[in-house]
């Protein structure tokens, strides 16, 4: 253990606490939480606080304090751990990944930069320049992934609207060759309305402040949508009122990202393009709808103009789409005009969709470039990978939607995959190889896991049932089909079917009891956000853009009305299947965990709020995981390969041995060396229980080699 981390800083690792119970830790964290010790380690899990403050261990020399040492050599750190992994794969050919997982504000998209910018810094000794324009490429892609996918809230001025992950290729001298950058559900409401003293998107604010791009925006006096209702909702007169009152500087962070987008090789007409999806959604903000007898009708119709003209296409054909949708009746096709109520929605959807779409194209132009072209296994050896997890923390709002309810259902994924690849797989293996163990008691959720995703049973399933009703669609008969199905769910409660509780409104709530605590879902929104339909006739209308950067968006627009047949899968679907696809991706590879805390909701550098802390440290299950790893055994090794490896220090082994079994031979290596007292022997595999053991075999192997 890192014995040059003096006392007075708390014990390095939870491990080593004298009792393992919930005081003891929060006291050590919050020992080290205010002697400026952010990290610490259960383990080879790092647990970090946020410390709200510039730190100075993230410099040159950090990074080489860290570069190829023990995880026990230095203090904790998120270099460690990244070292950790970065060796993991280079030494063993394994694949490796970190999961960062904590709320929102905890710090983890900044531990994600810190990661990368190590893994950057530590390769490439050869300087060679396909990796360097690689490494390059992984870095930029963050401003740019930041500007189009952050916002500010309330909890986090930069806090990241989608989750993240992406994989880092290396070839086998261990040097980056490539990535892949996948992207989750996007908040896309966030286009269209935010809460008081938020943000929409980042960019928003980019290009209505930078002067050579604000000519789409400003087209008119009429018609400036700098002052757009979509991010000037509470009448706050103007943006940059926001600008001035908050930590960000829209105007450089501008052009920082278009010099990121040049780089990555975005041409200026996506450049343009871009900007002009921008200012179009801005545009579409200030649209208005009205009625004239039984005609629906824009009531600013010098928009629709501007419009049309940002997205090459015709202002008839804006306008027509914006009123009438198209339906195919038998064999026959009709123009069915919208009621005002209709075209706004359409309009919110468009918005939506128009801003959802770009930022996956931008994502799928950043893999273009990144992506490993040309690898030839058999000529350069495995290509092995370290993947990196920035995704969404447990959300509990006042008011919770759609939106959190997904959010809360990956939380619940991942802690399963924690649960499966930490706690439980180590217990199993102990059992496995016949080392006595104590059983150690943890909340498994895998049932709340299949109270959402189970078929035909799951809330997702009875969701998408709803959907698909022909007749009359909405919130309250989802939520009774909810109750009809769930009425027995240990996880599930409804009013219906606890009336007495006063935290739950009858026809409009849910309650599901997650691993991290209760939260209250109001049904209202579901049945809408889960079809997420936007009308045919705006793909049509995309896709017949004489802008080819935005044709590629809208590929579906090719298909005519009368060919559109199949129904598309439903939001809830798609996050599904897109969350067991990570979790499948996770579970084969070694990995590695940052568990991140926020002190405090003031951003406050000072304070170490005890309930808030105590919560988190609840609900991420780390008291559970330092009983798991107290209990358990730092490392193991089959035996042939710790004798390959070790039986140079040792007379009775080196260069063979004349015992019975390779058991045999390990055992008489570890009591000539006297750590008889920190191993077990399994039926297949040497447990070691402390990481000193190893680190001691080590350097008398490297004393003899
Ligand atoms: P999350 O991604 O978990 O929502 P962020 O990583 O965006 O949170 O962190 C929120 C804010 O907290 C950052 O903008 C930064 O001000 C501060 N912060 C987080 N981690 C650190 C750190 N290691 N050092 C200094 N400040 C940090
Ligand atoms: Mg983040």
């Amino acid at each position: 253990m890192a014995e040059h981390e003096s006392l007075e800083f708390g014990k390095a690792d939870f491990v080593l606490l004298d009792n393992v119970s919930l005081e003891e830790f929060m006291a050590n964290l919050k020992l080290r939480f205010e002697k400026g010790r952010i990290y610490t380690y259960i383990g080879e899990v790092v647990v970090s606080v946020n410390p709200y403050r510039a730190m100075n261990i993230y410099g040159r020399d950090t990074i080489e304090q860290y570069k190829g040492r023990e995880l026990y050599e230095r203090p904790p750190h998120l270099f460690a751990i990244a070292d950790a992994a970065y060796k993991a794969m280079k030494r063993r050919n394994k694949d490796t990944c970190i999961v960062i997982s904590g709320e929102s504000g905890a710090g983890k998209t900044e531990a994600s930069k810190y990661i990368m910018q190590y893994i950057a810094a530590i390769t490439n000794p050869g300087q060679r320049a396909e990796v360097e324009r690689v490494k390059n490429m992984l870095l930029k892609s963050n401003c740019v992934l930041e500007a189009f996918g952050n916002a500010k809230t309330n909890r986090n001025d930069n806090s990241s609207r989608f989750g993240k992950y992406m994989d880092i290729n290396f070839d086998f001298k261990g040097d980056p060759i490539g990535g892949h950058i996948n992207n989750y559900l996007l908040e896309k409401s966030r286009v269209i309305f935010q809460q008081e003293g938020e943000r929409s998107f980042h960019s928003f604010y980019q290009v209505c402040v930078c002067v050579c791009v604000s000519v789409y925006v400003c087209v008119t006096r009429q018609t400036d949508a700098t002052i757009s209702w979509y991010t000037d909702q509470m009448g706050r007169g103007s943006v940059t009122v926001l600008i001035i009152k908050s930590s960000i500087d829209d105007g450089a962070d501008f052009k920082a990202v278009a010099d990121a987008m040049k780089v990555i090789g975005f041409t200026a007409d996506e450049l343009q393009t871009v900007y002009k999806v921008l200012a179009t959604i801005l545009h579409l903000g200030n649209l208005t709808f009205g009625v004239d007898g039984d005609t629906t009708l824009i009531e600013n119709s010098k928009v629709v103009a501007v419009i049309g003209d940002l997205l090459a296409t015709k202002e008839e054909n804006v306008e027509k789409a914006l009123l009438y949708r198209t339906v195919a009746t038998g064999r026959d096709v009709i123009d069915k005009q919208h009621t005002a109520q209709e075209a706004s929605y359409g309009r919110d959807a468009l918005a939506k969709a128009m801003y959802e779409r770009m930022f996956c194209w931008i994502v799928g132009r950043i893999n273009d470039v990144i992506e490993v072209k040309n690898y030839d296994a058999k000529v350069h050896g495995k290509n092995t990978v370290i993947g990196v997890l920035d995704i969404y923390g447990f959300e509990i709002f006042q008011n919770n939607s759609f939106e959190q309810f997904c959010i809360n259902y990956c939380n619940e994924k991942l802690q399963q995959l924690f649960i499966q690849l930490v706690l439980r797989q180590e217990q199993e293996e102990y059992q496995r190889e016949g080392i006595p163990w104590k059983h150690i008691d943890f909340f498994n959720n895998q049932i709340i896991v299949d109270l959402v995703e189970l078929q035909h049973k799951g809330i997702f399933s009875v969701l998408d049932e709803a959907c698909m009703n022909v007749g009359k669609v909405t919130d309250k008969v989802f939520l009774q089909g909810l109750n009809s199905k769930l009425v027995n769910h240990a996880h599930y409660t409804s009013r219906k079917l606890s009336p007495t509780d006063k935290s739950l409104e009858f026809d409009r709530d849910f309650r599901v009891r997650h691993y991290a605590g209760n939260v209250v879902y109001s049904v209202v929104g579901f049945i809408d956000k889960n079809k997420d339909t936007l009308f045919q006739d705006f793909k049509r209308l995309l896709y017949n853009s004489s802008n080819p950067v935005l044709k590629v968006m809208w590929p579906e627009g090719k298909l005519r009305i009368t060919e559109v047949t199949k129904r598309p899968l439903t939001a809830a679907t798609l996050f599904k299947n897109s969350m067991i696809a990570l979790v499948e991706n996770l579970a084969c590879k070694e990995p590695y965990y940052v568990r991140c805390i926020k002190p405090n909701d003031v951003k406050s550098p000072l304070l170490f709020e005890h309930e808030r802390c105590r919560h988190q440290v609840e609900y991420l299950g780390l008291l559970e995981n330092v009983r798991v790893r107290r209990a358990g055994f730092a490392n193991r090794q089959e035996y042939p390969r710790f004798l390959q490896r070790y039986k140079m220090i040792s007379e009775f082994t080196w260069p063979n041995h004349d015992l019975p079994s390779e058991k045999e031979a390990v055992k008489k290596l570890l009591q000539g060396c006297g750590f008889e007292q920190d191993v077990a022997y399994g039926k297949t595999k040497v447990f070691i229980r402390t990481p000193r053991t190893l680190f001691c075999l080590e350097e008398q192997r490297t004393e003899m080699v």
